[in-house]
């Protein structure tokens, strides 16, 4: 069987002509719809009748135009269907609450997103009485044993947030389906490079807002699996996403849309310039974790999982032992080299920098941190495209040197490696 090619498979759904021709689609911009027939309205309400009839009845339900951005997203993740959030939250919040109730259990990896962490660890043990057990998920036997007959979701990221660790997504589904669970898959930093579905996932959350958007001015997110979990997403009467309301702007839709074309561009770039920088990094004798090198734990992992293509992702991080050293180089890349900005999110085109620790994962206590991995001192850079390759090189060669940080304690222990993992 031919591979599964995300491009190819976006290129078949992306066809579509604006109202008047136009080489673009239009944006419907409608929050409510007309029916030529009265009799087809209750049609719609039953769930009878929906967009993929061409049926729409009010924007906080579907949207042609949101919808369509919907079936892109899908595409490229190789997915029955899909819809589009608000923001990648609501997408993986939805999703969560569409596949369990009052006294359901997740198990989750430990090393996920920090708002994620913070949902499945306060807010909806809090509120809706979900509980989850946060697990090493390479280690499979942890996993397992964690699973209990309530337990309706296994959660993980393609590539962890900040560790860079990648989930081995086959092992994770036979477990996940033996037990009749199942497993979603925050997609968000590997759009195009994984596609869970087609390695096994049940259904995969994006933020829109990272790489698919790629110029770090929108915050949306997308949820994509079968028909029939959307449908229920969106459910009149009990879908979530529907329900509590976050409801993804037509035009916002139409911009994203309009981004997809260049992801696959962009994505390669945004991977060629980080395994530079993360070969030479490593050659300084800093203590850099890329899966691209071949000491990441993870290397013939994702080299067996990924698309061809695109390489290893525009993400490294670059361990300085503590906190000030961290801010330092920080500071110093931004405010003096204008290299690229201290600031949290990713996949954007400049390169962004935050400390992990103190920052996106700050929802995390110190023993959480430490257990997950994340050094107070781990320096994230996602790492952007504009200028040329050299002249960022030579930027970040200057800060390095002028902070001496070639010598002494920055120089790498080992491979920072989530607890439990192997070598
Ligand atoms: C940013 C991010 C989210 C949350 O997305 P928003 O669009 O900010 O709501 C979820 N997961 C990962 C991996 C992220 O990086």
């Amino acid at each position: 069987m031919k591979p599964f090619d995300p491009i190819e498979s976006l290129a078949r759904v992306r066809h579509e002509f604006g109202e008047h021709g136009g080489v673009n689609r239009s944006i419907e911009a409608s929050t409510t719809f007309t029916v030529m027939h009265a009799d087809t309205m209750p049609e719609i309400f039953h769930g009878h009748l929906g967009p993929e009839r061409g049926c729409y009845l009010y924007g906080r339900h579907f949207n042609p135009t949101v919808y369509a951005l919907g079936r892109e997203i899908a595409a490229l993740e190789g997915a029955e269907t899909g819809y589009c959030a608000s923001s990648g939250m609501a997408a993986i919040s939805a999703a969560l609450l569409q596949c369990c109730s009052t006294g359901d259990h997740i198990v989750s990896s430990r090393t996920v997103y920090g708002g994620t962490f913070a949902l499945l660890r306060e807010l909806l043990p809090a509120k809706a009485g979900i509980s989850t057990t946060f697990v090493d998920a390479w280690d499979f036997d942890a996993v397992a044993r964690a699973i209990t007959p309530r337990t309706r979701v296994l959660y993980a990221e393609t590539m962890s947030n900040p560790t860079l660790r990648i989930a081995d997504i086959p092992r994770l589904a036979r477990i996940a389906r033996a037990r009749d669970v199942n497993l979603i898959i925050d997609n968000t930093f590997c759009p195009l490079l994984v596609s869970p579905i087609r390695l096994g996932a049940d259904i995969v959350c994006h933020s829109l807002t990272k790489f698919i958007n790629g110029a770090s001015d929108i915050i949306a997110g997308a949820v994509v699996g079968p028909a029939e979990f959307i449908t229920g997403l969106m459910d009149l009467h009990t879908g979530p996403l529907m329900l509590l309301g976050p409801t993804m702007d037509p035009r916002v839709a139409f911009d994203i849309s309009l981004r997809l074309p260049h992801l696959g561009l962009r994505m390669a770039e945004h991977g060629r310039r980080a395994q530079v920088f993360a070969e030479r990094l490593h050659e300084r004798g800093l203590n850099v974790t890329y899966p691209g090198l071949p000491d990441h734990p993870d290397h013939e992992l994702m080299a067996r999982l990924s698309n061809p293509g695109y390489g290893f992702g525009g993400i490294l991080t670059i361990d300085l032992g503590t906190t000030e050293r961290a801010f330092a180089l920080m500071e110093r890349l931004q405010n003096e080299m204008k290299f690229g900005y201290m600031a949290v999110s990713l996949g954007y085109f400049d390169t962004l920098m935050s400390c992990s620790a103190s920052s996106t994962s700050s929802e995390m206590s110190e023993e959480d941190l430490a257990r997950a991995g994340i050094s107070p001192g781990l320096v994230r850079l996602s790492i952007g495209y504009t200028g040329t390759l050299e002249q960022r090189w030579a930027q970040m060669d200057r800060a390095l040197r002028e902070l001496g940080t070639a010598r002494g304690p920055y120089h790498r222990a080992g491979v920072a490696a989530a607890p439990g993992s192997q070598p």
